[in-house]
C-alpha cells in the first residue's frame, strides 16, 4: 500500500514520524517490514516524495523526499595487504568508549590482530559469536543483546553470514559499524542488502546499513580457500546478465535505470574481464576482485535494491538454494548460471565469459549437481515465481530454458 504526498510537512511532523520510527526499532519489530519505493519524476506520478508504510500496522510513518537522494557509502574503505594493521592503528585512534565485536570463534584465530587490539575480557568491550546462516529469531536475541550493550561501535569479522548479521543488527539498533571480511564470497562485504533465512529454508533479501569504515586486507583473503574466491568471482560476473535483464525490462516494462547504479555494475566485472593475467595466485588480481565486489555492492545503495546485481542468474540461484539446502557457494551458483543466461541471450559475451572462466579455472568449481537437467527443471519453475522481476527468462518457455541450459553444461563439460 503506497501513498504519496503532494506538500511539504511541516519541521514538528516530520519530528513525530520520525519518533514513530525510532520508537519501532527500538521495540525491535517492524523494521524489517517496511518498504520504500521510490518515485522519479519521470514516472506517471509527479511527485519527489515517497511514503513509507508499516506493512504491518498499514500506517503511514514518514515521508522521504526525494527531490534530491541520498545514499549511504563508507567513509573509509581500505583495501590492501596490511589492511588489518591500518584497522588497528583506525581502532586505537577512534578510542571508542564502547565497541561490540561480531565474529565466530575460530575467525580470532584467523586474524590474532582483532583479539590483541581489542581484548575479549576487557570491561569496555564484549564480543558475540554470531551462528553460521543465523535464523531471523536468533538474530531478534543478538539485537537484544546488543541493544543492552549499547556500544558504540559493531565490528563484524567473518565472512558472508557473519557480515549479514552485522549489517542487519546495525540496520535495526541504528549504530554505525565497521566491517572486516575475511573472505571475498561475494558483494555482500559492501552492500545494503542481506539475506536472512526466514522459514522452510527460504531465504529472503532485506534491507540492510551500509558500513562507514571497511578494511579488506588482501593478503588475508588470498590465503582463504580458493573456492571461496571463486565464488566472489562468479557473484562479480553475474552482473553482466543482471544488467542485460535490467535494460530489457527497461525496454519493455518502462522499469527505470538507475545511471550511476548501472556504470558502477558495469565497471565492477570489466575490471575482471579485462584484467590481462587473471589468476588467484595473482595478489593485484585478488586486489581488483575484492574492489570489484565492493564496486557491486555499492551499485545496489545507487540502484535502491538489489538490480543493479541481481537478474535471472540470481532468480535460478536462489530456486538452487531451496532444492539443494544451501549446499553451494553462492558465487559457484550465479557464475554458473550466467553463462546459461548468456546463451539464452545469444550474445557474443557468452563465448568471452566461457574463454574467461575456462582460463581462470571456475569451471572445476561448479557442483556437478547443478549441471543436471532433472533439478534444473524444479529449480526454473521455482525461479519463475520467486521474484517478480521481468528479465530474459520472462521470455523464454521451460522447454526452451532447458535447451539452452543442456546446451551450456555441455559447452562447460567440453572445457573441464
Ligand atoms: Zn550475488
Amino acid at each position: 500500500m503506497w501513498y504519496t504526498c503532494h506538500r511539504t510537512f511541516k519541521s514538528e511532523e516530520w519530528s513525530e514520524y520520525i519518533q514513530e520510527e525510532v520508537e519501532l526499532q527500538k521495540n525491535f519489530r517492524a523494521s524489517w517490514l517496511l518498504k520504500k519505493k521510490r518515485l522519479g519524476f519521470d514516472g506517471q506520478q509527479q511527485t519527489p516524495f515517497v511514503a513509507v508504510v508499516c506493512e504491518k500496522e498499514r500506517r503511514l510513518m514518514m515521508m522521504i523526499d526525494h527531490s534530491t537522494r541520498s545514499v549511504e557509502i563508507p567513509k573509509y574503505i581500505i583495501v590492501r595487504p596490511d589492511a588489518i594493521e591500518r584497522f588497528t592503528q583506525f581502532f586505537t585512534n577512534m578510542d571508542f568508549s564502547r565497541a561490540c565485536v561480531i565474529t565466530q570463534q575460530p575467525i580470532l584465530s584467523i586474524v590474532p590482530e582483532i583479539a590483541s587490539t581489542i581484548p575479549p575480557d576487557s570491561d569496555r568491550h564484549v564480543f558475540l559469536f554470531a551462528s553460521e546462516r543465523p535464523e531471523l529469531n536468533q538474530l531478534i536475541s543478538m539485537v537484544k543483546e546488543v541493544h543492552t550493550i549499547k556500544p558504540e561501535v559493531l565490528i563484524g569479522v567473518g565472512g558472508g553470514s557473519v557480515l549479514d548479521s552485522v549489517k542487519f543488527i546495525s540496520h535495526i539498533v541504528n549504530i554505525p559499524m565497521v566491517l572486516i571480511p575475511t573472505l571475498a564470497s561475494n558483494d555482500g562485504i559492501c552492500s545494503p542488502v542481506v539475506s536472512i533465512k526466514l522459514e522452510k529454508g527460504r531465504s529472503d533479501s532485506l534491507r540492510a546499513r551500509m558500513p562507514f569504515a571497511l578494511f579488506a586486507d588482501t593478503q588475508l583473503l588470498s590465503k582463504a580457500p580458493q573456492k571461496y574466491l571463486f565464488s566472489g568471482l562468479g557473484d562479480v560476473i553475474s552482473n553482466i546478465t543482471a544488467i542485460m535483464d535490467w535494460e530489457l525490462s527497461s525496454q519493455k516494462t518502462g522499469e527505470k535505470i538507475d545511471y550511476f547504479a548501472r556504470i558502477l555494475s558495469e565497471m565492477s566485472y570489466k575490471s575482471i574481464l579485462n584484467f590481462s593475467e587473471p589468476s588467484m595466485q595473482n595478489l593485484n588480481f585478488i586486489e581488483t576482485l575484492t574492489d570489484s565486489l565492493i564496486t557491486s555492492g555499492i551499485s545496489m545503495e545507487y540502484a535502491g535494491s538489489s538490480r543493479s546485481a541481481s537478474g535471472s542468474e540470481h532468480m535460478l540461484s536462489h530456486a538452487a538454494d531451496i532444492v539443494f539446502k544451501s549446499a553451494h557457494l553462492h558465487g559457484h551458483q550465479v557464475g554458473f548460471y550466467t553463462c546459461v543466461i548468456l546463451k539464452a541471450y545469444q550474445t557474443p559475451l557468452y563465448q568471452r565469459v566461457m574463454d574467461f572462466f575456462h582460463t581462470v579455472g571456475f569451471f572445476h568449481h561448479i557442483p556437478n549437481a547443478l549441471l543436471l537437467s532433472d533439478p534444473f527443471r524444479a529449480i526454473t519453475g521455482m525461479a519463475r515465481v520467486i521474484r517478480k522481476r521481468y528479465g530474459i527468462m520472462s521470455q523464454l518457455s521451460d522447454p526452451e530454458l532447458k535447451d539452452v541450459f543442456e546446451s551450456t553444461v555441455s559447452d562447460i563439460r567440453q572445457r573441464m
